[in-house]
């Protein structure tokens, strides 16, 4: 596992901000987002087609939703989307944050709720939540005091939650209780040196080691939580890589997300895929991810 590899394009997408790359396995179709021109796409690997839906407002990340459809973060609250009709409905919403503030990243925990948590447009600190939306679509309010919501996963043996505020630069671990949902004791699993960029989103591979993306990073990198190591990188040929998911039949590809956002046209002469979809051989399958159970 130490050896270098090398992610590969795989679809020319050039989103603003590609993210909350999602993989459904029930339909072996990656789900992704385009958070500021609100998009919720799907792309299938099979027929090279990606399907993008106009959601209206900011879509910060999306799950898979068991009885149908998709659920979604949106500008400030939750919201599902029916992929036959495309008709977006609120479901939940938190009332009286300012229009700066959006929801960012999130995921569904092992018992089907789904969370993700809220930043101020330029990630200014301290202002972002963690929310909870249970499958009774009772909205929870988790932590509070983040600057940039990202990468959450949980440990193969749903005791632990991973936690990224990617401006503290570390990966951070909860005591998770998935009886009831509640977390406690956040210390921190890993600290990520500057140098290798602003560690964005998360996926959970089946022998519990993380990888994480880099926003102005060129990279995903694998990271051991229970020792803090660096394991392995993947080289992205962009700049700004934003998310992963493992998929695929045998879920041994890493599917990764890209935005052209922050970039100077200097720089996107120079980085011509910038938004684009890719994918990679980590060498190693990843865990299933859940669905919302609402
Ligand atoms: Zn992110």
């Amino acid at each position: 596992m130490s050896q270098s590899r090398t992610a590969d394009l795989l679809y020319d997408a050039k989103a603003t901000v590609g993210e909350g790359a999602l993989w459904n396995a029930r339909t072996q179709e990656l789900y992704w987002v385009d958070i500021l021109e609100k998009k919720f796409c799907i792309y299938n690997p099979a027929t090279r087609q990606n399907r993008a839906f106009d959601c209206g407002q900011y879509v910060g990340t999306c799950v898979v939703r068991k009885s149908g459809g998709v659920m979604l973060a949106v500008h400030h609250g939750f919201a599902h989307l029916d992929l036959t009709s495309g008709k977006l409905t609120t479901v939940a919403t938190v009332e009286g944050l300012p229009d700066k503030i959006r929801f960012n990243d999130g995921k569904c925990d092992p018992a089907g709720r789904f969370w993700a948590g809220t930043m101020e447009m330029r990630g200014e600190a301290g202002l972002g939540v963690m929310y909870r939306l249970d499958p009774d679509r009772r909205l929870h309010k988790m932590f509070d005091g983040i600057a940039i919501s990202n990468g959450i996963v949980w440990s193969l043996d749903r005791r632990r939650m991973y936690f990224i505020d990617t401006l503290k630069f570390t990966i951070d671990v909860f005591d998770y209780d998935d009886a009831i949902g509640n977390v406690t004791n956040r210390r921190v699993a890993v600290s990520s040196p500057k140098e290798l960029g602003w560690p964005d989103g998360m996926a959970i591979d089946a022998e519990g080691m993380l990888w994480v993306a880099y926003y102005l990073g060129n990279k995903v990198v694998r990271w051991n939580p229970n020792n803090g190591q660096l394991l392995n990188q993947i080289r992205v040929p962009t700049k700004n890589v934003t998310s992963c998911a493992f998929g695929g039949p045998k879920l041994d590809k890493l599917y990764i997300t890209s935005a052209r956002a922050g970039l100077e046209p200097a720089e996107l002469a120079n980085d011509p895929h910038a938004g684009a979809l890719f994918v990679a051989d980590p060498g190693v399958a990843g865990a299933a991810t859940f669905e919302f159970a609402g």
